[in-house]
């Protein structure tokens, strides 16, 4: 009987032997702290009712625990030395399957058909690389496959954007293009103590659950996200000035803007980062149906 992969000797024997070191480029920081594995089984409330997807497994750590609470655990992990050592690590679990492919390249929709029981519920769970954290959190709310909850670990800096109210300093396009789609919370905090090697910074689980209560919805999902962006992109500047850079700076156009924010109730003086999701999406919609 081994310790658990996630004990810190555990862990440094598993590099020992394997003689890994993690690598910075792909954003290897092992967990070594199995209270935060369980807080963040907890928090994603896993039973066997659940299928999961993990992104990065690593060595194995969080994929155990996991596999021990859920029906099945999938998990993309693009470092293909990191293949061996999971066939060990984790040769104890039959309900593990690990698959060698970059996330942001995977095709989730066929995988997952091909790989998981359709009527069980679908849950991502992960320790994430930070240095493609918004990329993959993008793919994984705006992508063709609804999951019941994200749970992710992520740098506490990012997840305070995915948090963030409006009229605060973090609070931009992230913000609220996540939170048009998603209820999103920060379930706790985990200091960089709790990895081999540690980040720099210390890190935040957050939760995401898809909104189920929206009452107005964008027209269009990928138009409301350029246009959201579009909105932020001098954020020192007026919305006016904003939205002359996403649709013209002619008088009629400046005109023209002038008119749909008049209809949403908008002043166009204000700054973009002092306007709620809902105004972001009446906006929209609005120049949407303005320019259609
Ligand atoms: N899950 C392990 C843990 O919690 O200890 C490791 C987490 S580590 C922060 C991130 C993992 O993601 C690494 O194993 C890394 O190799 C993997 N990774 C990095 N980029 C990836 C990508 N594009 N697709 C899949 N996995 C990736």
């Amino acid at each position: 009987e081994y310790p658990q992969i996630a004990s810190p000797t555990r862990t440094q024997a598993i590099l020992n032997q394997y003689h890994l070191s993690a690598k910075k480029s792909l954003g290897q920081n092992f967990l070594t702290d199995l209270d935060v594995l369980d807080n963040i089984v907890e928090a994603a409330q896993i039973t066997k009712d659940d299928n999961v997807i993990e992104i990065g497994p690593g060595i194995g750590g969080l994929t155990e625990q996991l596999a021990k609470a859920a029906n099945k655990v999938l998990g993309f992990e693009i470092d293909a030395n990191l293949l061996p050592v999971l066939s060990e690590t984790l040769a104890p679990y039959d309900n593990i399957k690990i698959i060698n492919q970059d996330i942001l390249k995977a095709n989730l929709p066929e995988i997952i058909s091909q790989e998981f029981d359709a009527n069980k519920s679908l849950k991502v769970v992960a320790n994430l690389p930070y240095y493609i954290t918004t990329p993959i959190v993008m793919n994984l709310i705006a992508g063709q496959v609804t999951f019941d909850a994200i749970v992710v670990m992520m740098q506490k800096e990012v997840a305070e954007r995915l948090t963030a109210v409006p009229s605060t300093k973090p609070y931009g396009s992230l913000s609220v293009i996540v939170q048009e789609l998603n209820d999103v919370e920060i379930s706790f905090i985990v200091p960089k103590t709790a990895f081999i090697p540690q980040p720099k910074v210390d890190s935040a689980i957050v939760k995401l659950s898809p909104k189920t209560d929206r009452k107005v919805t964008p027209f269009d999902s990928k138009i409301f996200i350029s246009f959201v962006r579009g909105c932020f992109m001098h954020q020192r500047k007026t919305l006016l000035n904003n939205l002359q850079g996403v649709f013209g700076k002619t008088p009629e156009r400046k005109a023209a803007i002038k008119e749909v924010l008049n209809q949403v109730a908008i002043d166009p003086s204000d700054r973009p980062e002092s306007l709620t999701v809902e105004q972001f999406v009446a906006m929209a919609n609005a120049f949407h149906t303005s320019t259609n």
